[in-house]
């Protein structure tokens, strides 16, 4: 997916931060700031939940690549010893590519075609009870079976050691479903791994610069007379770069 981004100005952070403030989900968010870029090829319209899961994460990654300068930074603690480390990471090293497997497969008895999760399956998973009641849900999605017999099976149905192994398949469909990072504790030196949401990443960043955009566009509007329009329009970086030189003046 070949996509041009353009710069973030201060209307869309604002922009943003209210649809924050509304409740909107991640990856309501995440559709809210591609579509404002022109991040989205317009094959999907504003529907997120139309993207594969691999699709949502690929693009908060370029998204986040394309509006933060920076490192994107991750902290999480050592499962073994407690540490807590702090990741530096560059969003486009995580952008994996490539289909992981056969979207058909016959486990034991059972003929099983995978369709990739979508943002929807997620979003249907999210009202369940258990773990595993959001895993059967995915499941029964973006699962379908029949038996020896050539009869449909629920996956729920399904056997539990076939279940399994078709849910490590349907996670190994799109590598970039999950994003994972591995790394060596510097502490104990045990090896770990970390499930990141660059989405979830993205908004949080963005949420908390935000803020800074209402105290700049005063700064830069009382010294200069400037319009609150004319101050919100402008890319980001210029912006920032007005308001570091009225500190330094
Ligand atoms: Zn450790």
């Amino acid at each position: 997916m070949a996509i041009a981004i353009r710069a973030l100005t201060g209307e869309d952070e604002a922009g943003f931060a209210e649809e924050a403030a509304r409740g909107t989900p991640v990856l309501g968010l995440l559709a809210f700031l591609a579509d404002r870029l022109g991040a989205t090829d317009g094959s999907h319209g504003d529907a997120a939940a139309s993207l594969t899961a691999g699709e949502a994460q690929a693009l908060a990654l370029r998204l986040r690549a394309a509006v933060l300068d920076g490192p994107m930074r991750v902290a999480f603690s050592c499962t073994m010893c407690g540490e807590k480390l702090d990741l530096a990471l560059d969003p486009l090293s995580l952008l994996v590519s490539g289909e992981g497997g056969s979207r058909t497969r016959t486990i034991g008895a059972f003929r099983l075609t995978f369709q990739p999760i979508a943002v929807a399956d997620i979003l249907a998973a999210g009202a369940a009870a258990t773990p595993r009641e959001a895993a059967l849900t995915v499941l029964d999605r973006c699962v379908s079976a029949t038996d020896a017999q050539d009869a449909a099976i629920a996956p729920s149905d399904l056997p539990e050691d076939v279940l399994e192994e078709a849910a490590a398949h349907l996670l190994a469909l799109e590598p970039q479903a999950e994003t994972v990072i591995a790394c060596a504790c510097p502490t104990c030196n045990a090896a770990l791994e970390a499930v990141l949401d660059p989405a979830q990443i993205l908004a949080a960043e963005l949420s908390a610069q935000a803020r800074g955009v209402y105290a700049e566009v005063l700064a830069i509007a009382s010294r200069t007379g400037w319009s609150e329009q004319a101050i919100l329009s402008m890319p980001r970086l210029r912006r920032r770069g007005y308001a570091a030189a009225l500190v330094g003046a």
